[in-house]
C-alpha cells in the first residue's frame, strides 16, 4: 500500500525530512546545547551497542521514503564521532527516491580526506557549525580546548571537496556573539560558503534559555544591512527553514531562521529519528515513538513505514507557536522535560 500520496498530519502537514542521530556524544560541550555541569563526567552516554545498526538506519530510512522523505541529514551529537559513517553514507546514498543526502556538523574532525571520503559516498550537502571568530569567543561558547584554526581548516576542506552547497550555523545569543555578527559576516562574504544565522532555542533541559538572550532575525539583518547592504531573496522551495538574503554587491547570500519571532510550525514537515530507533515528531518533544521494538522483532520496511504513517498522521506538534502559552502555562516554573538536541540531532 503506498501511503505517501496523501500522507499528512492533523495540521495538513507531509513528511519530507528526516534528521538522523547517529550517536549522542559530542567532543564539544557547547553551553547552549550541552553545558558541562550537565554532560560532564559523570553522563551516562548510550552504550554502543544500544545504537541502531547502520542496516538498521538504512530499514528505518527505506520505510521514511515510502512515505515521502525526500531529504535526509546525519547529525547527533557529533555524528563525524561514529566509526565508519562514510559506509552508512554509502547505504543512504543508494536509496533511488531520495535526492538529498546531508551532514551537519562541528567539522573538528573534517581532515581533507574525511572531507573527500564523506562526498565520494555520497553526502551533498554539509553545515558547520561555528558561532564565533574570536578565539576567546568561541571557547567560552564551545568550552573545548582545541583550536579554532582547526575548525576553520575543516570549514576549507569541505569548500575544495565538491559539496553541492557549504553552510554555516552560527547560534547568536545577546551577551554572547552579537559582537561577532559584522566579523562572521565578513569572513564569509565570497568564500562559496553561505552563513546562517540560527536564534537561540529553549531546546532540552539545561541551557537557562531566557527570551532576553534571543537576537532576533529582524535584528540580525538590521545588524548587517549598513555595513554589507541586504537585499531579500526568494525561497528556494517552499517551507524553507531559513529566510535568504543577498548582499547587494555580488558576495553571496545570507540566511536567517527565526525559530523563535517568527515560528515555522505550519510547515514542519520534519522528523527525527533517535541513534536508539525512536522517531520525533518535533524539537521540543518529551518523548519519541518506539521503532526499535518492531525493528529489533524483525519488521520490515513496509511494517515500519505503516507505523511511521500511523504516528504521522497522529502528529500536532506546534511548539514554537505554543511557546509563549506553555511558558506562561508553567507560570515560570519547570516546562515538562524535553528532549535534549544532541540526543535527537540538531
Ligand atoms: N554536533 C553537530 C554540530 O554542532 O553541528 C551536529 C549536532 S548540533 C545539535 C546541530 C545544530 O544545532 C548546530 O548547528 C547547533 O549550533 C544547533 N543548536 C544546538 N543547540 C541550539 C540551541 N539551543 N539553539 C539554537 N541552535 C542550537
Ligand atoms: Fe556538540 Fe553540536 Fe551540541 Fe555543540 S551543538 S555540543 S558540537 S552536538
Ligand atoms: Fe517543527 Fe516542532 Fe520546530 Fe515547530 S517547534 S518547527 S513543529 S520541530
Amino acid at each position: 500500500m503506498n501511503h505517501a500520496a496523501n500522507l499528512s498530519d492533523r495540521r495538513g502537514r507531509a513528511l519530507r525530512d528526516l534528521r538522523v542521530s547517529v550517536t549522542d556524544r559530542c567532543n564539544f560541550r557547547c553551553e547552549y546545547c550541552m553545558p558541562r555541569d550537565v554532560f560532564g563526567r559523570d553522563h551516562r552516554f548510550l552504550p554502543k551497542n544500544r545504537l541502531l545498526s547502520f542496516e538498521e538506519i538504512e530499514t528505518v530510512v527505506r520505510a521514511f521514503v515510502r512515505l515521502g522523505v525526500r531529504k535526509v541529514r546525519l547529525t547527533g551529537g557529533e555524528p563525524l564521532l561514529r566509526h565508519n559513517l562514510e559506509q552508512l553514507v554509502a547505504r543512504l546514498a543508494g536509496i533511488d527516491a531520495l535526492d538529498d543526502l546531508a551532514l551537519t556538523t562541528n567539522a573538528s574532525l573534517l581532515t581533507e580526506s574525511r572531507a573527500h571520503a564523506l562526498r565520494r559516498a555520497g553526502i551533498r550537502r554539509v553545515n558547520i557549525s561555528l558561532d564565533a571568530l574570536d578565539e576567546q569567543i568561541y571557547r567560552n561558547i564551545n568550552r573545548i580546548n582545541s583550536p579554532l584554526a582547526d575548525i576553520l581548516r575543516g570549514i576549507g576542506h569541505t569548500l575544495g571537496a565538491g559539496f553541492d552547497s557549504v553552510k554555516i550555523n552560527m547560534v547568536v545569543q545577546k551577551g554572547v556573539n552579537v559582537s561577532e555578527i559584522i566579523p562572521m559576516a565578513g569572513h564569509f562574504r565570497g568564500s562559496g560558503a553561505i552563513l546562517r544565522f540560527i536564534e537561540f532555542m529553549d531546546t532540552g533541559n539545561h541551557n537557562h534559555w531566557s527570551l532576553d538572550q534571543v537576537f532576533t532575525a529582524r535584528e540580525i539583518i538590521d545588524l548587517i544591512d549598513p555595513v554589507y547592504p541586504l537585499q531579500p531573496l526568494d525561497a528556494n522551495y517552499p517551507g524553507e527553514v531559513a529566510k535568504r538574503w543577498r548582499y547587494a554587491d555580488g558576495g553571496g547570500e545570507i540566511g536567517v531562521i527565526s525559530s523563535i519571532s517568527q515560528p515555522f510550525c505550519g510547515s514542519c514537515a520534519r522528523a527525527r529519528l533517535s541513534a536508539v530507533g525512536e522517531v520525533y515528531t518535533c524539537l521540543f518533544a518529551s518523548s519519541g515513538f518506539n521503532l526499535r521494538a518492531p525493528l529489533k522483532s524483525g519488521a520490515g520496511e513496509a511494517e515500519l513505514a505503516e507505523r511511521i504513517s500511523a504516528i504521522w498522521r497522529g502528529r500536532r506538534d506546534q511548539y514554537s507557536v505554543d511557546r509563549r502559552s506553555l511558558r506562561l502555562r508553567s507560570g515560570g516554573g519547570k516546562m515538562s522535560q524535553k528532549v535534549e538536541m544532541s540526543y535527537i540531532g540538531g
